[in-house]
């Protein structure tokens, strides 16, 4: 198959011609005319002034003969040669300079061309998944309540075999129906289809609620959760099921990447002017320097192939950065590898309530 020749290698292949044959290119230009014509003007003041002085007409005898007496004259002369010269130099960078402009322009415009493809690309991917997501999730959800109904013997009686197999099949649909309200969530922000529902929220009510939550969980697995709440903090608007969702999501990872040691999370609340600020601490595994650059990019996950392999979708901290935003806040990571892994969330307190 024949190849295509590569476009930067053809930009560049012209700019290489262009300065290898610059001689025989360049030395007509006009840049060299208007440096001879402009120069002129020196020569031709200085002998005219000479032959105003020694009171001669303008004749070539006298011409001639004022440049044999005065040797200044053959400097002078020289002027019109340096100005073309120097136009000359000026003429070859700025055709080179052109040339260069050119190229970056039509570079720009294929980017741009590029850039305007993917993001067409990206909204069709979104919609796609929005589409598949609806359709995948009404017979994901009647599997999950049969399920649940054969799980309890509500459809008959089962014996213990089956029940562990219905336990399983729970587990994936659960998993399953998780994946794909993360996919729906991601693509309703990325197309800012996303709704929210701002209010006036008790925020120890709200972190007391998702500390109730996961209680049972850390018990079982021998973890600890502590809240400390500045006295200033009382009430911010925002919307209270997406706050929960994004505390949940900080606090599953937590438990998810525990390290060895008993699981200890953190949570810190405090408030200024501009800022409710929750801050989320665990003694976890922590993430690399390198790892933090990407960890809020969509299917982003640390490769875990040295650590224990967790279930993920790499969407979890994506959507906690889109709720963030929406609350026109920010969010800040600190991690020490293996020590222990931190989340600053910054929510706007200026934001009005429906
Ligand atoms: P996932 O579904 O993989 O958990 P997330 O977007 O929630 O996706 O997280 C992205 C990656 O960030 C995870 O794969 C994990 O490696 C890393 N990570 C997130 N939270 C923590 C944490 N508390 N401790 C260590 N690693 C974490």
């Amino acid at each position: 198959m024949k190849a295509k020749p590569d476009s930067t290698k053809t930009g560049q292949i012209h700019l290489i011609k262009s300065t290898k044959h610059w001689f025989t290119q360049k030395f007509s230009r006009s840049y060299t005319l208007y440096g001879i014509t402009f120069g002129l003007f020196f020569p031709i003041l200085a002998t005219s002034i000479d032959l105003y002085i020694n009171d001669l007409s303008f004749t070539m005898e006298n011409i001639i003969q004022l440049q044999l007496m005065n040797p200044a004259h053959w400097l002078v002369d020289m002027i019109p040669l340096i100005f073309a010269v120097s136009y000359y130099f000026i003429g070859v960078r700025s055709d080179e300079l052109n040339s260069e402009r050119k190229l970056v322009l039509k570079r720009t415009k294929e980017l741009e061309e590029a850039y305007r493809k993917l993001k067409k690309l990206d909204r069709h991917k979104d919609n796609f998944l929005s589409n598949v997501s609806h359709e995948l999730r009404t017979p994901l959800t009647s599997i999950k309540s049969y399920v649940q109904m054969l799980d309890k013997g509500i459809l008959g009686k089962i014996n213990g075999e089956q029940k562990e197999g219905l336990d399983i099949i729970l587990h994936s649909t659960n998993h399953l129906i998780e994946l794909i309200n993360d996919l729906l969530d991601s693509s309703r922000y990325e197309a800012g289809k996303a709704k929210l529902n701002f209010e006036e929220s008790d925020v120890e009510e709200v972190l007391g609620d998702v500390i109730k939550e996961f209680t049972p969980t850390l018990k079982d697995i021998g973890g600890d959760i502590n809240l400390t709440m500045e006295d200033n903090i009382g009430s911010v608007v925002l919307d209270q099921i997406k706050i929960l969702q994004l505390i949940r999501n900080i606090i599953n990872n937590s438990i998810k990447y525990r390290s060895e040691s008993d699981l200890k999370i953190d949570i810190n609340v405090s408030r200024d002017e501009q800022y409710l600020k929750i801050q989320l601490r665990d003694n976890g595994i922590g993430i690399s320097e390198e790892n933090r650059k990407h960890l809020f990019d969509k299917f982003y996950q640390v490769d875990q192939s040295l650590t224990k392999k967790v279930e993920g979708t790499g969407l979890g901290l994506s959507i906690v950065l889109q709720i963030i935003k929406a609350h026109k806040g920010k969010i800040e990571v600190n991690s020490k590898l293996g020590v222990y892994t931190e989340f600053n969330l910054f929510i706007s307190t200026s934001l009005k309530g429906v």
